[in-house]
């Protein structure tokens, strides 16, 4: 009888569950959104009940579609939006406060506070994070100190953090089981990546109890078991890693110096940086890829947090486009961008300038100016941020890398790819598979229980959909040329 990898994806606007067969083939999909709560401008919070119940529907919902016995699957994989915070008690499994999700600006001034005690290379040095409220620690400090009741009952030990991997893990095992990986544990600020562990001197820092702290297992290890009353048999989780390391797993990157981008509603690129902790001086974050056999992979990541927002921006605001994907035709209708230059900086901009204030701007307009000009600006731009922080990456980590795999939605664009090739002057390769974040906790859960034989074997499930070879590089100087000239002139 044929097994199935049960891969749940927790992300940040909706709960996935995919079943992957052993081709790695995804055979199917269910999908459940859950509510964006904005209490206050740059407050963003989700309900951590509806997670779970989403998502258990996502997990009822594939198993009765593909009519399989539960006694078929073979393990579990969790892959989840990273740093999103949850506090809940142990005893009655109540979260304390809503989850605070990962884009939650709430703890900006705790942040600039700790800037302005030079924390930034103690802090950096540890984590590989820099200080930014993106990240789970001052969530969580913002809960306890923010609620004293909160705090007395933490301090007695009967509270727990988790990342939503965790929360997930600890529902689907009926409370036995609080545990992350060090992929999700390496975005919290209080865990130390080079010695991979919590850190007591950062733990102190941000005063949270140790006592809430889920242990750290391995990315890929049989480390739990889903209570058999969930769907009705006793399946082992084995597979967990934050959303874009297990990106960068299921696109195989898994040598130093392999590379992949995900095209989304912003982007991110993650480095594999094999097993040495890269510290960035050039504004990257460095964090833990996985842990496999006790041994831990580093990557180097940098963030993009407008790419495919730019597109909907495009669609929703300026209206010159009814869907995403029209996009490519609108731009096509001309054949260069005219002089023009998009800087999409709609909400600040992060990884290399860290620049939270920078707005957007259109440069080069003329009486020529058409919508085809600002499409194909845009679609460029996105291309120019990711040559960005590719560049600094290289030199962090001096690596010259050979190609880049790309995944995410906005990577079904094939002139994006094509200007993404002859900006970065290399091979864009897409996959058959854009379910890259899902099918590489499968990979990871799968190794671990034996249903993919090893590391070597899976190479043979990753099927590449097309590459894109660099074709116009005079072009691509101009293009990056001007870009440089003008977000200095808007940056200065
Ligand atoms: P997320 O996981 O962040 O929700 P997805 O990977 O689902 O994002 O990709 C959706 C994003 O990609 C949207 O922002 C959308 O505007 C953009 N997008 C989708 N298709 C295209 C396309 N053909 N060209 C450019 N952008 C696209």
């Amino acid at each position: 009888m044929d097994k199935f990898i049960l891969a749940i994806d927790a992300g940040t606007t909706s709960s996935r569950a995919i079943l992957f067969d052993k081709n790695a083939r995804p055979i199917e999909i269910a999908q459940y959104e859950f509510n964006q709560i904005f209490p206050k401008e740059g407050w963003v919070e989700h309900d951590p009940i509806e997670i779970w119940n989403t998502q258990l529907k996502a997990i009822n919902d594939v198993i009765k579609s593909a009519n399989i016995d539960v006694q078929n699957i073979d393990s579990v994989g969790i892959t989840n939006q990273r740093e999103t915070t949850v506090i809940w008690n142990k005893k009655t499994g109540q979260p304390v406060y809503n989850a605070i999700v990962w884009q939650d600006r709430r703890t900006a001034n705790f942040c600039d506070d700790l800037k302005n005690n030079n924390k930034t290379e103690f802090i950096q040095n540890k984590t590989g994070l820099v200080i930014d409220a993106y990240f789970s620690g001052t969530k969580i400090k913002w809960i306890l100190d923010n609620h004293p009741k909160i705090r007395l009952q933490a301090d007695d030990g009967e509270l727990l953090f988790g990342t939503i991997d965790t929360w997930l893990i600890w529902n689907l095992t009926n409370g036995v089981s609080h545990i992350t990986d060090p992929s999700n544990a390496s975005r919290t600020l209080l865990y130390n990546i080079q010695e991979d562990r919590w850190d007591d001197e950062l733990i102190s820092l941000f005063n949270v109890p140790k006592n809430i702290l889920p242990k750290v297992v391995d990315s890929s290890s049989i480390s739990a078991y889903v209570d058999s009353k969930i769907f009705g048999f006793k399946a082992p989780i084995s597979g967990i890693a934050g959303d874009q390391q297990a990106a960068l797993f299921g696109q195989l990157c898994l040598n130093r110096g392999d590379i992949k981008n995900t095209y989304g509603t912003g982007c991110f690129c993650v480095m594999n940086t094999g097993n040495k902790f890269v510290k960035s001086n050039n504004k990257m974050l460095s964090t833990i890829a996985w842990r496999i056999n006790g041994e831990l992979t580093y990557a180097l990541e940098g963030s993009i947090f407008v790419a495919g927002a730019l597109i909907q921006w495009l669609r929703d605001k300026l209206g010159i486009i009814k869907n995403a994907s029209e996009v490519e035709s609108l731009a096509k209708t001309v054949d260069n961008n005219g002089g023009v230059t998009f800087i999409p900086a709609l909400s600040g901009l992060a990884a290399p300038y860290w620049d939270p204030y920078a707005q957007g701007a259109i440069f080069g307009i003329t009486r020529g100016t058409q919508n085809g000009h600002i499409a194909r600006a845009a679609l460029e731009s996105i291309a120019l941020r990711t040559r960005d922080i590719i560049i600094e990456m290289e030199k962090d980590a001096n690596i010259k890398f050979s190609s880049l795999k790309v995944d995410g939605g906005a990577s079904n664009n094939n002139l994006l790819m094509q200007i993404q090739s002859d900006i970065l002057d290399t091979n864009v390769i897409r996959p058959k598979t854009t379910e890259t974040t899902a099918l590489g906790v499968a990979f990871l859960a799968g190794l671990a229980t034996g249903f993919f034989n090893d590391i070597p074997s899976l190479k043979k499930l990753w099927v590449k959909d097309r590459s894109f070879k660099p074709i116009l590089k005079n072009n691509s100087n101009q293009i990056v040329g001007l870009w440089s000239q003008r977000i200095n002139k808007l940056l200065s």
